[in-house]
């Protein structure tokens, strides 16, 4: 066999035991585990899907895989979430199963590798096609899988919004979703609910409108530690991908609802990694500073589009967040609600 030949098939055997960090990876301040691995050279051959990026445990009971920050691609084949899981006595609780069936599913083989327990129930953080299109990959394996989700995803996503989000996700991957269904929740939330899962305590945190109308923050009790969907995102812009979802100031409130809630230590953002009270009130202060700079210039008569330069220079403390680059659209549906407010 070839030398180089050899070289791909070591790497290969070695890459499920090694963290995976390639140029895309990389904005997730993660450490590149490369440096680890003698003589390998460079791991950015390996393609930046779920398979390549580690199962990591966050609590006693808690486990994810912290994935890329990349808008949906060919390379990625659309992983850009945390799909995560909960253990408990009766086996798996899965939040936020990624963008795909094969997500859903590598992340399946994943947890494998932790427990050879079922998995009894998964959860949606909200509407958006990185954190529900995975679901089938679940389904599969699990046919009968109660999928939990607030009420008003599961009205949205009926009302056509899963067809569009697949169609989104397909077109972004070119294909990466041919293989993919949809597999909508079919357990609605309301908010408030407390459940008790193989001994766990889930509570449920519905903001009425934070990153979506459609929101919901999955508190697991006895770890102390708060799924809280794409409320929180870690060193990506927030925002930038739906921005007509959003509600700024409802997201800052929810922000500040989770860090008051003394009971949480660990806080598990919808992309980026794992966060601390400190982490969270940094995206707080970035929503607030967003729209102070916006309604300054708005009391100065400008429309959205004359202030976007001036905005950006505002901000600057935040450029090195993914995506810092968007924030001009950002800025036109922060506009809006400013503008509102002023009315
Ligand atoms: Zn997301």
């Amino acid at each position: 066999m070839h030398k180089v030949n050899v070289m791909k098939l070591v790497l290969l055997l070695m890459f499920n035991s090694v963290f995976y960090s390639s140029a895309n990876a990389g904005s997730t301040d993660r450490p590149a585990e490369s440096a680890h691995v003698p003589f390998m050279g460079s791991l950015t051959d390996l393609p930046p899907t779920i398979q390549n990026y580690p199962l990591e445990r966050l609590s006693e009971r808690v486990y994810v895989v912290i994935g890329p920050h990349d808008w949906p691609n060919k390379k990625t084949k659309g992983f850009m979430n945390n799909p995560a899981a909960i253990l408990t006595d009766d086996g798996f609780v899965i939040v936020d199963p990624g963008s795909s069936a094969d997500v859903g599913r590598g992340f399946l083989e994943k947890l494998k590798c932790v427990s050879a327990k079922p998995v009894v129930a998964v959860f949606n953080t909200h509407l958006h096609g990185d954190h529900f299109l995975g679901n089938q990959g679940i389904r599969d394996a699990y046919p009968g899988v109660p999928i939990y989700a607030h009420q008003r995803t599961i009205e949205r996503l009926q009302a056509g919004e899963a067809q569009e989000w697949f169609e989104r996700f397909n077109g972004m991957t070119e294909g990466a979703l041919a293989n993919t269904r949809i597999a909508l929740p079919d357990r609605a939330l309301k908010g408030g609910e407390v459940m008790k899962m193989g001994g766990v305590t889930l509570k449920i945190h519905h903001p009425r409108h934070a990153h979506s109308d459609t929101d919901i923050m999955i508190e697991v009790v006895e770890d102390k530690l708060m799924f809280m969907g794409d409320i929180s995102m870690n060193k990506f812009m927030p925002y930038s991908a739906m921005p007509q979802d959003a509600s700024f100031k409802g997201t800052a409130d929810a922000l500040k609802a989770a860090i008051d809630n003394a009971a949480i230590e660990v806080y598990v953002p919808g992309h980026g990694n794992p966060e601390n009270k400190t982490s969270m009130a940094i995206q707080i202060r970035f929503t607030e500073d967003l729209l102070a700079s916006i309604k300054k210039y708005y009391s100065q008569g400008m429309q959205a589009h004359e202030m976007t330069a001036l905005v950006e220079k505002d901000l600057q403390a935040y450029r090195n967040w993914d995506h810092f680059d968007e924030l001009g659209k950002v800025i036109s549906h922060a506009y809006v609600e400013v503008e509102q407010d002023n009315f």
